[in-house]
């Protein structure tokens, strides 16, 4: 059997058009972005260029799209980034509300800046599903409040978090309010599949990345709301490039490719009928994978779940053994952890839906990419039956 590629949301495999577009770049348009001569203004150019387009696919201007080294830089940006300025600005202990679904560079942040005292925190708990309230976000606030990350879909169960409510409930909120609650939202997992018009969701800040949508690693972004006055501190000084909140030469062939990357993910239209596709054959390893007794789905279900996203848990068995098993059968699987590099451990994603306890368990995570066939499928489910029983 040739090898099933299923750790989409861990990375993807870069597109052959994309790598092009890399390559032929890099050997043309060398110059540095910032030098005055034809060389720099050349691949100034062209990052202008990738720039407002990936501005378009989010409805807002291109000075406010922040290249980045890739989602951490991106997410630790637009946290530290605000705490900063509120401390420096306000002269308070700024008040940070966020998830327990949220991404390692979204939570440890957090909790790391709570443990050194530079912020207080409330991590807002899921249901047992993954599932989390709008209201349940918005009651968290109070007059110390200064951001609230949440995370548009879950890389690790898939959660759909209702970003549009809370951007919504937030508004409202926010006009009878001397000092404005930020909102930021790490869409790296939902840039795919669901519509991400910063306008329509009523975030002040959105993380993405190149790696999860067939780009390359090593780049990525931050949108920073400008209209509506959002201020962060650079978390690195020097050159003072991207608007100077982001210093250092840019990565022009990764920006090259970001932006084809994001050509080839195609209208919002587009995005939803391969969402169609790809979550038919979520639903048949789903439907296949509930049968088994002592296996549980996590993460919710229809709808609210990402439509690349499988990931279960199956009790009394050893996770480095499963996975094991399936890497030798062909398949490329995840742990509940992925992101954390190495570790087998479950994840605060998984600990906070509460259902492991004492019980030895196996959280495994199965993602979908554009290139998982039908056939590819049911070959997982094939073997999938075999190891599971
Ligand atoms: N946020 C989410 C939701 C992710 O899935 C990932 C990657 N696993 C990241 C952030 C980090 O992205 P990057 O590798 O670009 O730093």
């Amino acid at each position: 059997m040739t090898r099933i590629y299923l750790d989409n949301a861990a990375t993807t495999p870069l597109d052959r058009r994309v790598a092009k577009a890399m390559r032929d770049f890099e050997m043309e348009f060398y110059g540095n972005p910032s030098s005055i001569h034809r060389e720099g203004q050349r691949a100034r150019a062209k990052i202008d260029t990738a720039r407002a387009q990936i501005a378009s696919f989010f409805n807002c201007k291109p000075q406010e799209i922040i290249f980045t080294s890739g989602a951490t830089e991106a997410n630790n940006l637009a946290i530290q980034g605000i705490v900063a300025h509120a401390i420096e600005h306000l002269k308070i202990k700024p008040h940070v509300i966020t998830t327990e679904l949220e991404h390692q560079s979204v939570y440890n942040v957090v909790k790391e800046l709570e443990n050194r005292g530079v912020l207080e925190a409330s991590f807002v708990k899921p249901t047992k599903d993954g599932l989390i309230n709008a209201d349940e976000i918005i009651k968290e606030i109070k007059d110390s409040t200064v951001l609230i990350s949440v995370i548009f879909v879950s890389n690790e169960i898939g959660s759909v978090l209702p970003i549009r409510e809370i951007g919504r409930e937030l508004l409202t909120i926010n006009s009878q309010l001397s000092t404005k609650v930020y909102f930021h939202t790490d869409a790296v997992q939902a840039v795919k599949y669901f519509n991400c018009n910063v306008e329509k969701l009523g975030v002040d800040l959105l993380t993405f990345s190149g790696h999860k949508i067939n780009g390359p690693k090593g780049i990525g972004g931050l949108y920073i709301n400008i209209k509506s006055g959002t201020k962060v501190k650079p978390l690195m000084y020097g050159g003072s490039q991207e608007y100077d909140k982001r210093s250092g030469t840019q990565n022009t062939a990764g920006i090259m490719g970001l932006s084809k990357a994001y050509e080839l993910l195609g209208s919002l239209e587009d995005r939803q009928k391969n969402a169609i596709k790809i979550s038919k054959l979520r639903n048949e390893l789903i439907n296949f994978i509930s049968k088994f007794k002592n296996v549980e789905i996590n993460g919710p279900n229809g709808a609210s779940r990402s439509p690349d996203n499988v990931s279960f848990t199956v009790f009394n068995i050893d996770q480095d053994m499963l996975i094991a098993k399936l890497d030798l059968a062909g398949i490329a699987a995840s742990t509940g952890s992925a992101c954390v590099s190495g570790s087998t451990k479950p994840s605060h994603v998984i600990k906070a839906l509460g259902k492991i306890g004492k019980r030895q368990a196996a959280t495994l995570r199965l993602s979908l990419g554009k290139q998982n066939t039908e056939k590819a499928i049911k070959d997982v489910i094939a073997v999938l039956g075999k190891v599971l029983s």
